[in-house]
């Protein structure tokens, strides 16, 4: 059995998605900055899909920008605003601890450009109180950044609640929903979100490929200088095919969202039950308001790297911290920031599990899961300890 349980690292590609892409590839391949009509259809293919996409979040075609991901997306968001911000005398942003490394790297590099910024506490259940980003409002405020979902503990933030704050101060609202679009229905007007970003391959659409939706009336500042493709925001000939599967993929996921979540959630809250059977164990994240497909539990006594590894060899694949952590030693910044302690935060398993995930499989899942972390267990020197009394239990 081989079971996918990383869809919070990337999606597998979907047909919709493939097909969408090869007549870009074979055919209509021109240039869409070409005058001749091969190069037009390939412009109109390109906003065919800005309108579906803007469609997807209740936004104008005008407001997308198509982009490289949701990494580029975070960073030209973030800077635009931060300029914005700037002419103003504005140079204040707050965001939270457990953001991608995408927000909180942009916010150091911005640090050392004269900003400054306070990250709001996400308490244990993963969650930002609205009334704390409230009190967090200074005069120079110029951006909040929050996340709609988290990528490793899926928390669903209060958004609309958070934009109606921002609204209310008149400070630009960003949100990180690479993690969102595509599973929870989106609609950035009705949930006062000024800026959003988004990557295709968190949906089934391929990697390299994402947008940026920006309000009418932002100006976006351009991180790369070059041509006048997507009005002068961001040059460089449009990867159209990738542009059309992208489109592709996210009216597929947004037709089947309803009947993905609650396949999806039933099947997690039995894989969540499952493994809280395990002693000494405990989910990270609030148990509701979380993703569709996101389990995440530490496990005491254990180290997340020896079960990943085999958890492979039963066929499983999930992942331990986020993609991007994993390979380095430090325990997770988002484990970290619910509160978890190091030592905890290292026995972490995320499991993201697909809209294709079957009760066999979840079943499956819970019976290895179980079986791994009793053998780990059986010959860990940190678990023994923990048995004997030598050190306290923590979860
Ligand atoms: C994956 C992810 C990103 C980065 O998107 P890329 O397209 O891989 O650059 C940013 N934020 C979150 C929450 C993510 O899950």
């Amino acid at each position: 059995m081989m079971i996918y349980a990383d869809n919070a690292a990337t999606t597998k590609v979907s047909r919709a998605a493939i097909e969408a892409m090869i007549p870009c590839l074979e055919e209509q391949y021109g240039n869409p900055s070409s005058l001749y009509s091969l190069g037009q259809r390939a412009k109109e293919i390109l906003e065919e899909a800005r309108a579906k996409i803007a469609a997807a979040i209740g936004a104008e075609p005008a407001e997308i920008t198509f982009t490289s991901g949701g990494s580029e997306a975070d960073n030209q968001a973030i800077r635009s605003a931060a300029m914005i911000g700037k002419k103003k005398g504005k140079t204040h942003i707050i965001s939270t601890a457990f953001e991608h490394h995408a927000v909180l790297h942009t916010l150091a590099a911005l640090e050392k450009e004269g900003f400054t910024y306070t990250l709001l506490d996400v308490h244990e259940d993963g969650l930002v109180r609205p009334e704390e980003l409230e009190a967090a409002i200074r005069d120079d405020t110029c951006l909040v950044t929050i996340m709609y979902a988290n990528n490793e503990i899926g928390t669903i933030q209060p958004i609309a609640e958070l934009g109606a704050i921002c609204k209310k101060h008149s400070i630009l609202f960003h949100t990180d929903a690479v993690q969102a679009v595509g599973h929870l229905p989106i609609n950035v007007k009705e949930q006062n979100i000024d800026m959003l970003s988004s990557s295709a391959h968190k949906y089934h659409g391929p990697k390299g490929i994402g947008f940026l939706y920006a309000r009418k009336g932002i100006r976006l500042t351009n991180l790369i200088e070059g041509g006048a493709q997507e009005r002068g925001k961001r040059a460089g000939t449009e990867n159209v095919a990738e542009v059309a599967a992208m489109a592709a993929a996210l009216e597929e996921a947004v037709a089947n969202m309803d009947r993905n979540a609650a396949h999806m959630s039933a099947l997690r809250d039995k894989i969540i039950k499952g493994l809280s059977e395990i002693p000494h164990s405990a989910l990270n994240g609030d148990a509701v308001k979380r993703l569709p497909g996101n389990i995440n539990f530490c496990f005491e006594g254990i180290e997340g790297e020896s079960l990943l590894l085999l958890l492979d060899d039963r066929g499983i694949c999930a992942s331990s911290g986020s993609a991007c952590t994993s390979g380095s030693l430090d325990p997770s910044h988002v484990l970290l920031a619910i509160g978890r302690v190091h030592d905890v935060a290292h026995g972490s398993l995320r499991l993201s599990i697909g809209d294709d995930i079957t009760e066999e499989q979840a079943d499956y899942i819970i019976k290895n899961v179980r079986e791994v972390v009793e053998y780990l267990r059986s010959f860990s020197p940190v678990w023994r300890d923990l048995m004997s009394g030598k050190t306290q239990f923590i979860l």
